[in-house]
């Protein structure tokens, strides 16, 4: 038999407008030369402006999706976004149960940048009790580990309680993204390993509105790199410097919240 080339998979929804979402993790994963498959869960009606509507997936047609792969495919490594609701957080946690897709990479998205909700709040409890526990990897920004843990994020000593947190829930290894703490020049991240070491991941500021599907990009990038078989911190590392460089070489798409760069 042949080699297979190397294949991951984002369980996510998509976004029309390109910039983050389902859209987001195609062409991050296809910039790092890994051939992306996907579990589409929900839809979203969006632009750069905001999200005008969202529609999510019958769960039948999201059992036959993780069908199909297993049936066929060889993913090495998932990433779970856009989940909508419980029932379809629910699918999603069952299916990865039933079917070994490699290392999953949570992001715990709650909210789109323009304030739409992408995750009913009576989900973040099963995200919590029932989805972080088969996590390899979750990526939430500073609001979302908020959620998760009920820690109020203050500082960088209170990132440091609410990853020790995240990872009594069940999940491996945690990347806590600083990028929310409004007036800070650097944009701090910290990172607590299975084996328990530590590390923060910095980077300066940059100055701009285009950062939509930041967190799909960062999260997509660590999954690709897992399917290639690097190892969680070496995978941690390269995203971080995958989005930096997206972020830092802009580029003008639509007239609100712009996309990144993935050429960059
Ligand atoms: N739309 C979808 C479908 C997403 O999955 C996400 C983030 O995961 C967003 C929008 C929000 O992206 P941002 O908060 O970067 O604008």
């Amino acid at each position: 038999m042949m080699e297979q080339f190397v294949q991951a998979l984002s369980i996510a929804g998509s976004d029309s407008g390109g910039g983050a979402g389902m859209q987001a993790d195609l062409k991050t994963i296809q910039e790092r030369h890994v051939f992306a498959t996907t579990v589409l869960v929900a839809i979203t009606a969006q632009n750069t402006l905001g999200v005008n509507d969202a529609f999510a997936l019958p769960t039948k047609i999201i059992d036959e999706q993780f069908e199909a792969l297993a049936e066929d495919l060889a993913i090495k490594a998932c990433k779970t976004g856009m989940l909508a609701d419980v029932e379809r957080v629910r699918a999603v946690v069952k299916n990865l149960k039933k079917f070994d897709f490699g290392p999953l990479t949570v992001d715990p998205v709650m909210i789109a940048k323009g304030g739409a909700p992408l995750l009913s709040e009576d989900a973040i409890a099963v995200v919590k009790n029932e989805l972080l526990p088969l996590a390899t990897i979750a990526t939430p920004n500073l609001p979302e580990a908020e959620k998760l843990t009920d820690v109020s994020i203050e500082d960088e000593a209170d990132m440091e309680i609410a990853a020790k947190k995240l990872q009594a829930v069940g999940v491996k290894n945690v990347m806590i993204k600083g990028g929310h703490f409004v007036g800070d020049d650097q944009s701090s991240d910290f990172v607590l390993l299975e084996d328990g070491t530590s590390f923060w991941l910095t980077s300066p500021r940059v100055d701009t509105i285009r950062t939509h599907g930041t967190g799909d990009t960062l999260s997509a990038c660590i999954t690709a790199e897992l399917a290639k078989g690097k190892s969680v911190e070496d995978a941690i590392r390269i995203g971080k410097k995958y989005v930096d460089e997206t972020i830092r070489h802009g580029i003008i798409v639509g007239h609100g919240h712009g996309p990144l760069n993935h050429w960059a």
